[in-house]
């Protein structure tokens, strides 16, 4: 037999269960990863997600050489390059793990219909959650709208199956199968080359992201409850990308976390909104486009003003908290959660923006983008979420730094200068505004 083990938002080897699935064919296996941008449905990848993926690829690839493997490219819809590399490499077997987006699962669906008409064996497997969807569900067998008993159920369940070992060795099959080269897929930014401070805040793959873990695990876990609001402290994980990209798998992180003597429960908890946010989009597929509130469909935002969107995108808004987390996103690929939640508020409240123009324009400069985390957070701010903050709750930007960023260190950092801008609006008008435009939906 031998296998070919498609490689997407997995992009590792250890936990990785198609790989280990594939590992001792006698026929050897075929790596290969597909750079899909025109099914039906896939969203094409933000700039900062590009940026990510030609590096993570080269780390796998470095990875799969290492145990005797070749990580063949191919870019088109995954429909037809999938078949065509198991022609090219006469394999009988394709297996992958899992994806949980609307689209993807039908691309996936339809591919192992085809391959198994053809008989061949075709299988997906589970490794990019700690539980599948499917099995967390309410009494009446339905999927959960809030976050506290879907955590309450998922910490009942069977705990997530422990992570698999990296082969030792692999067989490889990939002898005649054409390949891309990764740098004629131009994921790097050239003109101009804007990866800068990409480069200088992460590394990314595999073996970074194991590290970041243990570093993590070792010395902030336990006082991560206490410091995580705070951007100026670097108190949480950063493990947001290498989970986006399956560089580890949250079934690892779980056991390493959850061993005796670690005060993990607020960490883990997060993991939980993770696992949330996918459960969500699992059951709500367009979720990047439609307000899971339906009430929110006669919402009544204000016309898109480029320039005052503009502003915001650029950290030039004059309101400091706003602006240094606009500046460290463009600038690292990644922004503080509270700020995160700071700047949404304050699109979607002040400036009474749509949130999918929000929630496009983090899609683009987010390394850690993901199609469930970032509508799902973004219709959780604006109030039309799952579980969402009341809408009336409007988070006021600058008392949020006074509380969270005392000695102006995060703004001090990223934005020295706003203070002295001249705001592009007045907090209390724009509040008011957004009090009245949401009791007119109010009830309906
Ligand atoms: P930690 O605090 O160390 O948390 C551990 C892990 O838990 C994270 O790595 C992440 O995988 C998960 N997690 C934590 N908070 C959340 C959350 N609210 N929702 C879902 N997962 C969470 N996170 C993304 O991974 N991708 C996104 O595209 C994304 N978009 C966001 C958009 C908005 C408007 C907001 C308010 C939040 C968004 N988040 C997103 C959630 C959160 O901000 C990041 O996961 C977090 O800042 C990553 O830093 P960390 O890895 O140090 O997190």
């Amino acid at each position: 037999m031998t296998t070919v083990v498609w490689f997407r938002d997995d992009l590792r080897i250890a936990d990785h269960p198609a790989l280990a699935a594939a590992a001792d064919d006698p026929g050897g296996v075929v790596c290969v990863y597909v750079l899909d941008e025109a099914s039906a449905g896939i969203r094409p990848l933000g700039g900062a997600a590009r940026w990510w993926l030609h590096h993570s690829l080269t780390a796998l690839a470095a990875s799969l050489a290492e145990l005797g493997a070749t990580l063949v490219l191919r870019r088109g819809p995954a429909g037809e390059e999938v078949p065509r590399v198991v022609a090219e490499a006469g394999a009988d077997r394709v297996l992958w793990n899992r994806r949980y987006g609307g689209a993807e699962r039908e691309v996936d669906a339809a591919l192992k219909r085809e391959l198994r008409e053809a008989g061949l064996a075709a299988d997906s497997l589970p490794g990019g959650l700690l539980h599948e969807p499917w099995t967390i569900t309410t009494k009446e067998g339905g999927p959960y709208r809030v976050y506290s008993p879907f955590w309450r159920a998922c910490l009942a369940a069977p705990p997530p199956a422990r992570p698999l070992e990296a082969p030792d060795s692999l067989r490889d099959a990939a002898g005649e199968v054409r390949s891309d080269r990764l740098d004629d897929w131009e994921l790097l930014p050239t003109r101009p080359d804007w990866a800068g401070g990409l480069a200088e805040t992460w590394q990314p793959g595999e073996a970074a992201a194991l590290e970041r873990l243990e570093t993590f695990l070792d010395e902030r876990v336990d006082d991560y409850a206490d410091d995580r609001d705070v951007p100026a402290i670097d108190a949480t994980s950063n493990l947001s990308p290498h989970l986006r990209w399956g560089e580890l798998s949250p079934r690892t992180v779980w056991h390493r976390a959850t061993e005796p003597g670690r005060a993990s429960a607020a960490f883990l908890g997060e993991l939980g909104w993770r696992e949330f946010a996918w459960h969500t989009l699992f059951h709500a597929p367009d979720l990047a486009e439609r307000n899971l509130d339906r009430r929110f469909d006669a919402f009544e935002w204000a016309e898109p003003d480029a320039e005052l969107v503009g502003a915001w995108q650029r950290g030039e808004t004059g309101f400091p908290l706003v602006d240094a987390g606009m500046r460290e996103l463009w600038r690292t690929g990644a922004m503080h959660n509270r700020v995160r939640m700071v700047t949404a508020s304050f699109l979607t409240k002040n400036l009474l923006t749509d949130w999918r123009v929000g929630e496009r324009w983090f899609w683009d400069t987010l390394v850690d983008a993901d199609q469930a985390s970032n509508p799902f957070n973004w219709q959780w701010v604006a109030g039309c979420g799952a579980d969402a903050a009341p809408y009336f709750r409007i988070f006021n930007p600058l008392l949020q730094e006074k509380k969270f960023d005392p000695e102006g260190r995060y703004v001090g950092r990223w934005a020295p200068d706003s203070a002295g801008r001249m705001p592009i609006v007045e907090l209390p008008f724009t509040r008011e505004r957004a009090l009245a435009a949401y009791a007119r939906i109010r009830g309906s």
